[in-house]
Formats: structure tokens, sequence, C-alpha cells
């Protein structure tokens, strides 16, 4: 049984929820929405292996560290909010549950702002208007704040007064980065940015370590259950301090950081540049001296590892939603690590993938849900697997 982490007493209603359709278990009491996402693991993966009682929040909510607004007009009214599921209607939303409340605070202080400068929102039909979106990033342990404004064109005006208002009011804020978006896309950010005050990124601490956030790079958006996540991939790692450990599709770089203080060395291989350039500096931030990082497909480097004949004892894959390539997966059997800790944010794939490895001599060893993502139907599950 699930411990039961929420009183029924406890149970948050969202005003929102049925426009919103972002919170798809927002009508569930959290002991529920355990349960339902242990029974979602147990569905995809207990073919495999034994399923561990999913961990969950103690407090499940504002616990996004990254929120998105997306900035519209209606009626003359300058709106702010969410995209309702799979439409472009804005549902306007003011404060969201499981959102940093300070984001919610800073993106309504835009909207006013906005409206007291006479600028304009975006109009994806007219493709007319300045602010499209805007996008925060908060480092929940470092205290620091980053804005993006997502505008449609660089030109900004009035932008010293605007920012000297928008300061005045949230001095917490530590960077403001302009983002110029200019297609028809639903894409949040686009090709050009400009830091408009600050670094131009901020910096979090997990556990002991140090990191990085740049606008573009992915980080963990939860980052009370990334160090349980991530806790339990180590642990599933086993690292002695003698093996070499690739860490495949390593964003900024954190989880191979974790792991390098018990390993002999570490790959991170990561396809996007700007999350490469972070886990760079990461490696430095922290004094990590035995990790390397390489932009590239995930997949083509695994071929030229298994060409190259590479070896590696440990391989901790955190894939994006669509799982591994066969390529991928392929090339790892090749390279035929010791163990392999998979982490993955859709176990549907997961399983797919975990059919593949068990066919070629892999055996799931442990499968632990943790519920990164309360109130939403995702789960991320950690699976260790040896030979
Ligand atoms: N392990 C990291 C990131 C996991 S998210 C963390 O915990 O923060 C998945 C990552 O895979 C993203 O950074 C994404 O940019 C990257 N990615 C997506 N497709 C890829 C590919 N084909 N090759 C390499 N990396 C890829």
């Amino acid at each position: 049984m699930i411990k039961k982490t929420v009183k029924e007493s406890d149970f948050l209603k969202c005003p929102h929820r049925k426009k919103c359709g972002g919170c798809q278990l927002q009508n569930m009491p959290y002991d529920r929405q355990l349960s339902f996402k242990q029974v979602k693991a147990i569905k995809l993966l207990g073919r495999y292996h034994h399923v561990c009682e999913i961990i969950g929040m103690e407090k499940p909510y504002h616990y996004r560290n990254k929120v998105q607004a997306a900035f519209g007009e209606r009626r003359g009214q300058i709106i702010s909010g969410v995209y309702q599921s799979s439409t472009h209607n804005i549902v306007p939303v003011d404060s969201c549950l499981i959102e940093d409340i300070k984001a919610d605070e800073i993106i309504v202080t835009i909207r006013k702002l906005l409206k007291s400068f006479k600028l304009r929102a975006f109009d994806d039909v007219s493709m007319k208007g300045f602010l499209r979106h805007v996008l925060i990033k908060r480092g929940f342990s470092s205290g620091e704040i980053m804005v993006v404004l997502v505008t449609a064109v660089m030109d900004f005006p009035k932008q010293s007064q605007f920012l000297n208002a928008l300061l005045s009011r949230h001095p917490e804020i530590t960077t403001i980065v302009q983002n110029v978006n200019n297609k028809r896309t639903s894409l949040v950010l686009g090709e050009q940015s400009r830091v408009l005050y600050g670094s131009g990124y901020i910096e979090e601490n997990l556990c002991d370590f140090r990191f990085r956030i740049s606008p573009k790079a992915f980080y963990q958006i939860n980052p009370t259950q990334t160090e349980v996540l991530y806790k339990k991939a180590i642990e599933y790692a086993e690292l002695g301090g003698n093996e070499t450990v690739l860490d495949a599709y390593c964003g900024t770089g954190t989880i191979g950081i974790f792991a390098s203080k018990n390993a002999k060395r570490v790959i991170g291989v990561e396809l996007n540049p700007d999350a490469i350039r972070d886990a760079k500096t990461n490696a430095e931030l922290n004094d990590v001296k035995n990790i390397d990082f390489v932009c590239a497909d995930a997949g083509e480097f695994m071929v030229e590892a298994a060409n190259g004949g590479a070896k590696y004892d440990v391989v901790i894959m955190d894939p994006p939603r669509a799982g591994a390539s066969l390529q991928f997966l392929r090339s790892l059997v090749t390279l035929s690590p010791e163990k392999i800790v998979y982490i993955s944010c859709n176990p549907e794939t997961q399983a797919r993938d975990l059919s593949f490895l068990t066919r070629k001599g892999y055996k799931v060893r442990r499968i632990q849900p943790v519920d990164m993502f309360p109130h939403t139907e995702h789960v991320e599950t950690v699976v260790k697997l040896s030979k």
C-alpha cells in the first residue's frame, strides 16, 4: 500500500482544472494519485520485475521551478495564462497550484506593466503585437530568479523604464533575458536572445553541487524530487570508484557530476549545445576534473563508441519521452556495460526499450517510480539492469 502523505482534507481544488487540462489527476486526493501511478507503472513494467512503492512528495504543491505563461488579448484586455490542452486558446491563470508562487506573481506584474506602458500582447492570428510569452526559472535553494521575455520583435519600446519598473517591484529577480520568436510556431523560445539585466543565467544548488541553468537548456522542474531521483540512480549504479560511466542524454551534466565523485571517469553526451555549454561550466563550478562532455546525438555517439571499442562499466541513460532509438539500444548492447541505469519520464517507451534489452541478455533488477509531477498523469521511473 502507498503511504498516505496528504490527508483528504488537504486536497486543494484548482478553479482552472476543467479548462486548463494540465493537471489530469486534479480530481484525486494525492494518495489516490500515487496509487494510480503505481498501478500504471506495474501495468507497464511489472512483467520485468517487482515495482517498488512510488516515492511521493510530502507537500505536492508549488513544486515547479520553471513557469511559462502565454500572453494574448481578449476584448481589448491583455491576458496571460496557459494554453488549453491541444488548442491555442489561452486560459487566464494568475496563480497555479503546482507553479512557484513568486514566478506567478512576477507574471501578473508583467501583465499589469504592459498595460501601463501601452505595450501590446502578441496575437498569433494577425502575428502582430509585442509580448508572446514569459518564462521564469527559479533556483529554489539559491533564490536566484531568471525572467525571459519572449517578444515577437527585437525592438523593445521604453525598455529601460520597463525593466526598472519590473525590478523595483521584484528586486528578487537576478537576471532578465529577451528572446525573440517571430515564427508561426508552438515552440516558446526563438533563436535569438540578448541579456537585458544580470548574467543571463541562474545557478541552483542540488545536494552538495551547484548548477548553472540557462534559458534554453533542460533542467529538472521539480528540485525536491530531483534529489530523490538522482540519489536512487546513483544508488543503482553501485559505483566503487574505479568505473568508467556514460551519462547519456545528460542535459546540463547533473547526473554525471553526481556520479563523478564515485567513479574513475564520466562521459556525458547530449544533443543540445546550450546544455553542453552549461554542463562544462557545471563541471568547473563543482571542481570536477574526471568528466568530459560531448555534444552529439546519443545514438550516433553510441555507434561510434561501439565501433571504436570503447569500454563503459555503467551506462546511465535518461532519454526524452520518445525513449531511446533502436540505433542507441543496439550499440548499447554491443558496448555491453555491466550495469545500465535507465531513468525515464515515459514508462511506455521505457517498457518497449526494456523489452529489447531483456531479449539481449540484460535482467531488470530494480524498478523505482518517483512522483516528479504531482497532479499530472506523468510517472518517472528508475530501472536498474545488469547482465
Ligand atoms: N539527464 C538530464 C536531462 C534529461 S532530459 C537531467 O536529469 O537533467 C533528456 C535530455 O535528452 C534533454 O537534455 C535533451 O536535450 C536530450 N536529448 C534529446 N534527444 C537527444 C538525442 N537524440 N541525443 C542526445 N541527447 C538528446
